[in-house]
C-alpha cells in the first residue's frame, strides 16, 4: 500500500493505475466496521482502491470536537492495508488548505436545514473537501455511508451539478448488535451513555413501524425518544430527497451528538 501525504505523491502513485477503474473512500479515520463496509464495496468493484484519512477542519464548527476527534494513524493505516487498499491519502490540513485558500463549494438547498441548522457551514466544508479529493484522485466511483444520509445527498447533487462523472455509491449503515449505528464518535460515550444511545435506533425503528401502519413516522419516533429523558433530540424529521423518504434524527447523549436515519420509501440502490 502506498501512503501518500501530498497531492503530488497521490498523483504520482496513481499515475501507473489510470488504465483501470479507481474507487475512492473518503474518511476521517478512527476506522470501524462501517468504514470497512465502504472499503469492501470499493474493493469488490474497482481495480484500484484509494482511501483518504483526513479530519477536515472546514466541516467542524468553532465549538465542535475537531481537537478531540479520535486520531490513530498507525491503526488506521493497518486497517486500510488489511482491507486491500492500494493507496492511502493522508494529507495534513496545510496540504489541503494551503495559505491563501479561498475557494468553497456550496450545495444551496440540500446543504441547508437538518444537520446544517446545528452545524452551520458543515456541508460547505464537506462539499469542498470532497471536490478537492475528487480532483486529486479522479475516481470513477466514490463510496459514502447511508449513515450520513444528508451528506450522501449533498455529494451526489454536487457530482451531478458539476458533471464530475463519478458514480456515487451509497452503502447501507453498519450497526452494532443492539442497533446503534457505528460511528467514530461512539468512542466518546461512557458505558452508561452507550446503553442509553440505543434509544435512537429504537425510536427510528418505531417511526418506520408507524409509517408501515399508515401513521406519522416523525411523531412516533419523537414520542419514543421522549420516553428516554437522557437523550436530547436535536431534530427528528422526514426528509424527501430525490424520490426517497428518509426518517432522519440527531440527538445528544451527554455531550456526544449522534445522527442516524432509516429509509421509509425508496432507497439508494
Ligand atoms: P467519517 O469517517 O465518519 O467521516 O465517515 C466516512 C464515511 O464512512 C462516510 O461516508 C460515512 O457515511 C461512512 N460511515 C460512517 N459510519 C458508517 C456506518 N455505521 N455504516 C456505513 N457507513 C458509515
Amino acid at each position: 500500500m502506498i501512503v501518500a501525504r501530498t497531492v503530488a505523491e497521490a498523483r504520482a502513485g496513481l499515475e501507473p493505475r489510470r488504465g483501470g477503474s479507481v474507487g475512492l473512500v473518503p474518511t476521517m479515520g478512527a476506522l470501524h466496521a462501517g468504514h470497512r463496509a465502504l472499503l469492501a464495496a470499493a474493493r469488490a468493484e474497482c481495480d484500484t482502491v484509494v482511501a483518504s484519512v483526513f479530519v477536515n477542519p472546514a466541516q467542524f464548527g468553532p465549538n465542535e470536537d475537531l481537537d478531540r476527534y479520535p486520531r490513530d494513524e498507525a491503526s488506521d493505516l493497518a486497517a486500510l492495508e488489511e482491507a486491500g487498499v492500494d493507496l492511502a491519502f493522508v494529507p495534513s490540513a496545510g496540504e489541503m488548505y494551503p495559505p491563501g485558500f479561498q475557494t468553497w463549494v456550496e450545495v444551496a438547498e440540500l446543504g441547508r436545514g437538518l444537520e446544517d441548522d446545528s452545524r452551520p457551514g458543515h456541508f460547505r466544508g464537506v462539499a469542498t473537501v470532497c471536490l478537492k479529493l475528487f480532483a486529486i484522485v479522479r475516481p470513477d466511483r466514490a463510496y459514502f455511508g447511508q449513515k450520513d444520509a444528508q451528506q450522501a445527498e449533498v455529494v451526489t447533487r454536487m457530482v451531478d451539478d458539476l458533471a464530475l462523472g463519478i458514480d456515487v455509491r451509497v452503502v447501507p449503515t453498519v450497526r452494532d448488535e443492539d442497533g446503534l449505528a457505528l460511528s467514530s464518535r461512539n468512542a466518546y460515550l461512557s458505558p452508561e451513555e452507550r446503553r442509553t444511545a440505543r434509544a435512537l435506533p429504537r425510536a427510528l425503528a418505531a417511526g418506520a413501524e408507524a409509517h408501515r401502519e399508515g401513521g406519522d413516522p416523525a411523531a412516533a419516533a419523537r414520542a419514543a425518544l421522549a420516553a428516554e429523558p437522557r437523550v436530547a433530540p436535536d431534530y427528528v424529521e422526514v426528509a424527501h430527497w430525490n424520490g426517497r423518504a428518509v426518517l432522519v434524527a440527531a440527538a445528544r447523549v451527554g455531550s456526544t451528538r449522534l445522527i442516524d436515519n432509516v429509509v421509509l420509501e425508496g432507497g439508494w440502490e
